[in-house]
């Protein structure tokens, strides 16, 4: 068996290598913290992430590069089967057969339970909670205590893509690590090893500005890129419709769904993607084209500099961050719109 300082990985991971880094080494020197809240905005793979970090925890054939895929816990844990690896996430309502809106206390009580019986297989433990931002305040004291006095070999890992929703006692308790995007350069090296024509490698790793599983999806989903780049082009227009003819034009764009959610989800992306053009719009005032996302665009935001400088820009972006702010409220998502697309 190698000794453990020789331990080599093999984690497939799009960027963040020194992240990758930090926690291989702690698994090495069997220095793992008991509690990690990994932060980073959503797609830029902090769930990938954590699943090597976890598997190579759990792996059994220390001969190999961890984790090797093949034993038996490496197995499981692809199929999010391990009888030892918690993942907490919203549940399904009954009534409605929809997702809940929050993380509830009942769930993190039977977690406390497992956690402190003792393991048939008397290795780790851990617990997997991809979206913590939607833990809700009772479920949150409950955690804070498992936090506070945690059993041995136990592991509990928080993922958030909204810092400010994770209350200030458990951050204490954890170790905070920051997910940044990875560089355009990175993701399209990674995204190489999908059968897709070169070009639409490039368009969409800049797309996805730094975020693999945005990427990915985009490359899967013809629907998604397609409306993404509706998005932009909608963007572009709408700020050169007077404020008075833009509630109609927002008519003809959008179609709106009888159900909420679908609208929620629909308006969030395309905040994202506005923010996204908001993002190119700053680099073309710093004379930057070579970053930008939407090459095709490159015509149609040089335009609209004119419009946007960086002051201008910031406001949109602030205009743009209430807007989200709103739609988590549950506020209406066709005022939301109508409200930020009337002070644009
Ligand atoms: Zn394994």
């Amino acid at each position: 068996m190698a000794k453990s300082h020789e331990k080599k990985f093999n984690w497939d991971i799009c960027g963040h290598e020194r992240i990758a880094s930090f926690l291989q080494s702690a698994i090495v020197s069997n220095k793992l913290s008991h509690a990690y809240l990994f932060v980073g905005p959503a797609g830029v793979g902090k769930y990938a992430l954590s699943k090597q970090f976890i598997k190579s925890i759990f792996c059994l054939r220390f001969d190999e590069p961890l984790p090797c895929g093949e034993c038996s816990n490496c197995q499981q844990l692809e199929r999010e089967m391990h009888p030892d690896v918690y993942l907490i996430q919203r549940l399904i309502d009954e009534d409605t057969g929809k997702w809940k809106k929050d993380i509830i206390i009942d769930q993190i009580r039977e977690l406390k339970l497992k956690l402190q019986q003792t393991t048939l297989l008397s290795g780790y433990k851990a617990a997997l909670i991809p979206e913590a931002q939607l833990i809700n305040e009772h479920a949150y004291n409950s955690l804070l205590k498992i936090l506070e006095e945690p059993t041995a070999k136990t592991i509990i890992i928080l993922l958030t893509d909204d810092f400010r929703k994770i209350p200030a006692t458990i951050v204490s308790r954890c170790q905070t690590i920051n997910f940044l995007p990875v560089a355009s350069g990175v993701l399209e090296n990674y995204l190489l090893r999908f059968e897709v024509e070169a070009e639409k490698i490039k368009l969409v790793s800049r797309l996805a500005h730094g975020l693999p599983g945005r990427a990915i999806n985009l490359l899967r989903d013809e629907e998604s890129l397609a409306q993404l780049q509706l998005n932009l082009k909608f963007f572009s227009e709408i700020v050169r419709v007077s404020s008075s003819r833009r509630l109609n034009y927002l008519e003809e764009i959008i179609n709106w769904e009888k159900d909420e959610t679908q609208n929620a989800a629909k308006i969030g992306r395309l905040l994202d993607d506005w923010q996204a053009a908001l993002r190119d719009l700053l680099l073309l005032t710093q004379g930057d084209e070579y970053h930008i996302a939407n090459a095709e665009y490159l015509k149609v935001f040089s335009e609209l500099k004119e419009k946007f400088d960086w002051r201008r820009i910031l406001q949109v972006a602030s205009l743009l961050q209430t807007a989200r702010e709103l739609l988590q409220q549950n506020i209406n998502t066709k005022f939301v719109l109508e409200n930020l697309i009337i002070n644009l």
